[in-house]
């Protein structure tokens, strides 16, 4: 998983805080010194934890800090705050043309994902702007690339323009150009030549290309797998050709955290999207604050609140929680409940995206089988309507006829009476403002 050994040691790092009431100068200062290393170690430019380290430590020294009662968690926001300021602060949008077309040319190393993202890409702005691309194939040199878009533009149903491998990149691009005015394309992506390093003669072509198309946007094209030679590559290619925006492949992938946290500060120039997947749906916009907080471990909560508002009937919860205040959830709560959550996808999934719990140990290989859930749904099925109302009516007797009704064993209708009894007193507590014995779930 991504980020893995960084969320680790960065959630160590501030953990030992926790323990601590009041904490002193020196504990900021070996904090920060943790933090640093993690950074270092995560493959973060050393310039840009330099001076990353040093903005953190003079705001965790200010008073307000040291002299709070909640320190880590004072500790946590800042480095959050930074984390996010480091990779730019806001998503940044695709520029767009006020003529017709928008021209997008998308440049990178071999392998990087040039290709892939261009129809990812196509296929975004058709969905969801309504956009009519017109996707251009000018890497002459990588035998597959051309066969690859056309193969890409088919399955996403983008027309795809190409000439072969004999006649120039420019020449395609020109002509591309043309076809996309005579169809009143809206939108023209480029796909151009990659190399396995930045090399003058690719330089000079992509220029050429630049010169001539004058495009909107230069999309560089990073695997954020490749760590600092990621932010070289993108140092390289900025110097050059002076991009508009970055896009951060593989971040589905193992990657340490280097070219995430880097790029913006070393190149200034923004990451507009990452990918993360192989699919054609799996490029999403680049938002550093969720990108901080899911670098942290705190989970990705802004997309959990959007799947939540997506996904959730309003009225339902409103009455949920009116049934937790006046403690009287009982099964048939239960049951809705599972059923909202259901709906909202795989139950890790969901799980892994509240605050601590995606590095939480206990969590971290779990698999919630869907067939789970319905077993529950068959031990609820199986109670009366009376019961359900009224949990304190299980006696042994019952129990058994719900077993042999669900066709579960007796020992698992036992657990689930139980569990629900303990989660309704949970409720209740929480309800009423009482936190106490939860603080382990938000990574205290
Ligand atoms: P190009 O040489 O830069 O055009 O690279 P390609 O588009 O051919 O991609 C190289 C490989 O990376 C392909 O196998 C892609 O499926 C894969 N790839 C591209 N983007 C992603 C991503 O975000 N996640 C993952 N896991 N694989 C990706």
């Amino acid at each position: 998983m991504a980020f893995e050994g960084l969320t680790e040691r960065l959630q160590n790092a501030i953990g030992k805080l926790r323990k601590k009431g009041k904490i002193s100068e020196a504990d900021v200062r070996e904090v920060m010194r943790e933090i640093r290393l993690a950074l270092l170690e995560a493959d973060v430019n050393f310039q840009v934890v330099k001076d990353f380290v040093k903005t953190v430590r003079t705001r965790a020294i200010g008073a307000e800090v040291l002299e709070s009662l909640t320190p880590a968690q004072q500790i946590v926001k800042i480095v959050n705050d930074e984390l996010t300021k480091v990779m730019g602060e806001e998503a940044v949008e695709l520029n767009k043309s006020d003529k017709i077309p928008t021209i997008i040319m998308m440049v990178g190393l071999q392998g990087a994902g040039k290709t892939t993202t261009l129809g990812k890409l196509a296929l975004k702005l058709k969905n969801e702007k309504n956009a009519r691309p017109l996707m251009i194939a000018a890497d002459i040199y990588r035998p597959a690339a051309i066969d690859q878009l056309e193969i890409l533009g088919k399955s996403i149903d983008v027309p795809v323009f190409s000439m072969g491998t004999d006649v120039s990149p420019v020449e395609i691009v020109r002509k591309g150009l043309e076809l996309a005015a005579e169809k009143k394309n809206d939108y023209v992506l480029i796909d151009t030549a990659g190399r396995l390093q930045i090399d003058e003669l690719l330089m000079d072509e992509l220029a050429q290309i630049k010169t001539l198309a004058q495009p909107d946007e230069i999309l560089l094209t990073v695997d954020a797998m490749t760590g600092q030679n990621a932010v070289e590559v993108a140092k390289g290619f900025n110097e050059q050709l002076d991009v508009t925006g970055v896009v951060l492949t593989k971040l589905d992938g193992d990657t340490r955290g280097g070219a995430a946290l880097s790029i913006r500060s070393v190149t200034g120039k923004p990451i507009k999207f990452i990918g993360q997947g192989e699919k054609m749906t799996d490029l999403d916009v680049f938002y550093p604050d969720r990108m901080s907080s899911r670098i942290l471990g705190m989970g990705d909560m802004l997309t959990l609140i959007e799947k939540a508002q997506q996904d959730f009937d309003e009225k339902k919860a409103q009455q949920m929680q009116e049934k937790m205040r006046e403690n009287s959830f009982d099964f048939n709560d239960f049951i809705d409940q599972m059923e909202q959550v259901q709906k909202m996808g795989p139950m890790e999934d969901i799980i892994k995206m509240i605050p601590g719990m995606a590095n939480n140990p206990a969590i971290k290989n779990l698999k919630v089988n869907p067939k789970d859930i319905d077993h529950l749904k068959a031990v609820v099925y199986s109670m009366t309507n009376e019961e359900r109302e009224n949990p304190d009516l299980f006696n042994p007797s019952r129990r058994r006829r719900i077993a042999a009704g669900s066709g579960r064993p007796i020992h698992e209708v036992n657990r689930m009476i139980k569990q629900f009894n303990e989660m309704k007193k949970m409720m209740g507590k929480v309800s009423k403002g009482n936190f106490e014995g939860m603080e382990g779930m938000f990574g205290n």
